[in-house]
């Protein structure tokens, strides 16, 4: 596909977004986005000045906060970390997917960390890609990568371990899923999921 023809199909999924959002009682963020991809084709074609809109439902400013979120998501990631990547139920929508997720790897690291103390701080950075599927990125200091893999693989046969590569979340997504990103109004943290470490037990007394 030629570069031309990416951006004129960007500006078609822009006003299909445009519109969910018009149906939806959001003129004033489908204006914004309006004026966003304007602004974006004037400075393609060599003129004008550049307005961001700063919304999720936008296909430029969305693209630019996931790029951010994940290299910030890399950067908090140990040198001894694993990239997980997995794919979600399509029987959901995209931020009850999220919320579903993040509960679901919390139990999973919890219920190892009864038993393995080791799994106390194994901790979780991570988006779910517009094509439905979460990058994560594992912090395991004191575990090993196979063990990380095999304790996922028990609940998620279908995950992906790799090193943390280029592999970036999927910015792209239906014109429903962006519409709905961008009245939440919260940028693209509907899409995140973060499981801290366990608090440490106190193990010696500061008085
Ligand atoms: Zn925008």
């Amino acid at each position: 596909m030629t570069t031309q023809r990416k951006v004129e199909l960007s500006y078609t999924e822009q006003q299909a977004v445009i519109d969910a959002l018009l149906s939806n009682g959001e003129p004033n963020l489908a204006d914004r986005l309006d004026r966003c991809m304007t602004s974006h084709r004037s400075l393609h074609y060599g003129d004008g000045s550049l307005f961001s809109c700063q919304s999720s439902a936008c296909a430029w400013c969305r693209r630019a906060m996931i790029h951010g979120w994940w290299v910030g998501i890399c950067d908090w990631a140990t040198v001894t970390a694993s990239l997980a990547i997995l794919s979600i139920d399509a029987s959901i929508g995209l931020l009850d997917a999220t919320r579903h997720l993040r509960r679901a790897i919390r139990d999973v690291r919890d219920r190892v960390a009864r038993h393995r103390n080791e799994w106390r701080d194994v901790r979780f950075a991570g988006i779910i890609g517009g094509d439905r599927r979460a990058m994560l990125m594992v912090s395991h200091e004191r575990v090993d990568g196979c063990e990380v893999r095999d304790v996922m693989r028990r609940r998620w046969p279908s995950v992906l371990i790799n090193e943390p590569g280029r592999e970036e979340p999927v910015w792209e997504m239906s014109p429903e899923n962006a519409a709905e990103l961008g009245r939440c109004r919260r940028g693209v943290e509907p899409l995140r999921v973060g499981v801290m470490p366990q608090r440490q037990a106190i193990t010696s007394p500061i008085i």
